[in-house]
């Protein structure tokens, strides 16, 4: 095998790379998650020494002790990007920076140590640089997942001394299966994402773990994703599971749950924030409650609501069910407000309209 120094990454390229046409068939309808390029970056931490050991090699299982600490005590954090296939063949990726700063932010939540940001997007980039092949052209892009865990063999209970960051990237389609154009959501009753002082706006593995029950609720309903209310008082619409949540005013503003430590920080909601200010909407950070919603959608107040995040964009939500009773959002098939702050962010991503200055990042 070819080893090559890039930066300061040691690059061996895989033996086992799958071959171009068995590719090819895999990019024609490749999901989501469930097809993963030829390789991985890994960079270690150890406790004294810092980062070493930088590598973009052949995807392959980690060997962990049983004692590992990650499989006991949950510190991991991850992100979640996309890098797309543009229209004169090269590649962009949409606000990496944004991700390389959020991760830093989740890493100091969870007590783990901080990557700087230059070498997060430089892990990332050259995990793009040696996968190229695997970006789906049209409509699909290469989803991109850095994460980080403890990896140290210990049981005590403090921060690891020893961490694994990795970056793994998957050819990906549409969010929702058959390309759905709007989803329908469970209020969750009992359950609660996030609380204040809690880690819910740090992207981390235990939120998801914790989330899971409401959404098997939600599917048990027939509904696509569950929403969540604030722990506190179970009255302000807070965020999905892994999706921030905006609503369309029959006066045209927008409205929005205000981040306060509960919900994630999402980059795809900051930019649909900005491109709508940048249209001269009015938008409204500012809590939402879910008697609100439900008159509002009854009165016609509410025109339209939308879900978003990097996986799934921007999805309109059709309906909305709870053990208090169900009600529509417009006509239930999402709306034209929802439908061009779409447009306006693929349009950016994809490189076919001008983005604000640093949006994208081409390779
Ligand atoms: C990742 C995530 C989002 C969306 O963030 P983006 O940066 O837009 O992808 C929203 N909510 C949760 C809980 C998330 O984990």
């Amino acid at each position: 095998m070819d080893v090559q120094h890039s930066s300061r990454f040691t690059v061996t390229p895989s033996g086992k790379a799958v071959a171009a046409d068995a590719r090819a068939a895999l990019l024609e309808d490749p999901g989501f998650g469930r097809i993963f390029t030829d390789h991985m970056v890994t960079i270690r931490w150890t406790e004294g020494k810092g980062w070493h050991s930088h590598s973009v090699g052949p995807r392959e299982p980690f060997t962990l002790d049983p004692a590992c600490a990650v499989l006991h005590y949950a510190q991991e954090i991850f992100e979640g990007m996309k890098a797309y296939r543009l229209a004169d063949g090269s590649v962009a990726m949409f606000r990496p920076q944004e991700n390389a700063r959020r991760f830093a932010e989740s890493a100091e939540r969870m007590a783990m140590p901080v990557l700087p940001q230059a070498l997060f997007l430089e892990a990332v980039e050259e995990l793009v640089k040696i996968d190229a092949d695997w970006i789906p052209g049209g409509e699909g892009s290469l989803y991109l997942r850095p994460f980080m865990f403890a990896s140290e063999t210990f049981l005590g209970v403090r921060p690891a001394a020893e961490y694994i960051f990795c970056v793994i990237a998957s050819p990906v389609g549409a969010y929702f299966k058959g390309g759905k154009t709007a989803v329908t959501l469970w209020v969750s009753e009992h359950y609660s994402r996030a609380a204040r002082g809690g880690t819910g706006a740090a992207k981390c593995g235990g939120n998801y773990a914790a989330s899971l029950i409401a959404q098997a609720e939600a599917s048990r309903h027939g509904c696509d994703q569950v929403v969540f209310l604030d722990a506190a008082e179970n009255k302000w619409v807070e965020e999905l599971g892994g999706m921030n949540v905006f609503f369309v005013m029959s006066d045209g503003s927008l409205v929005t749950p205000p981040l306060g430590g509960t919900i994630l920080p999402g980059i795809t909601r900051d930019s649909i924030i900005t491109l709508a200010r940048g249209e001269g909407m009015v938008v409204r950070e500012e809590p939402y409650s879910f008697a609100q919603w439900r008159d509002d959608a009854a009165s016609g107040a509410l025109r339209e609501a939308f879900a978003c995040g990097t996986a799934a964009v921007v999805t309109a939500i059709g309906e909305v069910k709870s053990v208090e009773g169900d009600f529509t959002i417009g006509n239930g098939d999402g709306g034209l407000v929802t439908q061009k702050l779409r447009g306006a962010l693929t349009g950016i991503q994809r490189g076919e309209s001008e983005a604000p200055a640093g949006w994208l990042r081409r390779l």
